[in-house]
């Protein structure tokens, strides 16, 4: 088994609280096996730009309370091509980097499995991070945990307000494929109705409901619309309920990116820390093209090929038929 003596971190795609105690983990980790650590700034983007520092244990003192990631992030199409990805890994070669941590969602992952499959030599293993909690390999994913408090927090507020004034609240959040935000946001606030991308919704069963819930003298009503419902975005819908419902005063929040920021959760820097020591182990020992995931409460590891490949119905039956009848 060839050894590995250099690592490289980098994060890609959307930023996740809790990328942050992730990087620290790698590092401090690398380093107390022996490693040199090297950072990449904004993901790929950073291989092809050669925008790479070495990091020490000091480099990552302080991180652990904060959002984003100190390595910046970003999109980047030219890896995308094999001459990208060519650059990328001469650059790694010319650092002597033999092993990739790579932190992001299912983009990411493509990118990393297309990239070792074409550069065996240079071991990668992927870290979920994605506030979406769409990946397959892990219960929960990266800044998932802090992003639902993020929403939980800001419809408390709204809560308020609606209730003062006798308002119908239409807040949308994110999750453009995966309504997994929207629904632990919506049963931890009591949402009266929470459309999914995973669901179908019946625009006249929503109508019929709120109307219901107004009959039983709720004096507020709140529905949680997923970025990704099919219906459009949250003021169509607002708009085809409108025309229906008289008797509320009918407001739309969208909370945006704010979701995304914030220091992590308790849960996520544990996750961080875990699945960051958990990434270099494996690099260690040999594991190349696999990610690294928590399923009941364990650290595994599933190929890329499977994560990327596997689709799994990730909102449980339980919270579904929960969330209708608990917000009567
Ligand atoms: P999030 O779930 O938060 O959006 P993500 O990792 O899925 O995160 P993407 O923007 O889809 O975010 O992917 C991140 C990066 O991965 C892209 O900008 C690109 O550089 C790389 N990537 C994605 N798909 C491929 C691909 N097919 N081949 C090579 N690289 C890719």
């Amino acid at each position: 088994m060839q050894k590995i003596s250099k690592l490289a971190v980098l994060t890609s795609g959307g930023d996740a609280p809790g990328m942050n105690p992730c990087i620290r983990a790698v590092v401090r980790t690398a380093i107390y096996n022996g490693l040199n650590v090297v950072g990449v700034k904004q993901g790929y983007k950073g291989l092809i730009e050669n925008d790479m520092y070495d990091m020490n244990k000091r480099s990552v003192s302080n991180i652990l309370n904060l959002g984003g990631t100190i390595l910046k992030t970003a999109r980047c199409l030219e890896f995308r091509t094999d001459e990208g990805m060519e650059t990328a890994y001469q650059n790694l070669k010319a650092q002597g980097i033999d092993a990739l941590v790579v932190i992001g969602g299912d983009g990411t992952f493509t990118g990393a499995l297309r990239f070792s499959k074409k550069y065996p030599d240079i071991q990668i293993i992927g870290v979920p991070g994605t506030i979406d909690n769409d990946l397959y390999g892990s219960t929960y994913t990266l800044g998932f945990d802090t992003a639902t408090n993020t929403v939980i927090e800001a419809i408390d507020k709204i809560r308020d307000t609606a209730d003062a004034h006798d308002r119908l609240f239409f807040i949308e959040v994110m999750g453009r494929d995966s309504g997994a935000i929207a629904l632990r946001a919506g049963i931890s606030c009591g949402a009266e109705a929470i459309l999914l991308p995973e669901v179908e919704t019946a625009i006249d069963d929503l109508i019929a409901s709120i109307k219901t819930g107004h009959l039983n003298k709720k004096s507020s009503s709140i529905v949680i619309v997923a970025e990704g419902d099919k219906h459009g975005g949250v003021y169509d819908i607002a708009k085809m309920v409108e025309k229906e419902v008289e008797h509320y005063d009918i407001k739309v929040t969208i909370l945006g990116h704010l979701q995304r920021g914030g220091s992590p959760s308790s849960f996520d820097r544990i996750l961080g820390s875990r699945l960051g020591f958990a990434a270099v182990n494996a690099l260690i020992a040999g594991e190349t093209q696999h990610m690294v995931g928590l399923r009941a409460n364990e650290i595994v590891l599933t190929s890329l090929e499977e994560a990327l490949t596997s689709h799994e119905f990730k909102l449980e039956d339980d919270l579904m038929q929960m969330a209708h009848i608990l917000s009567i």
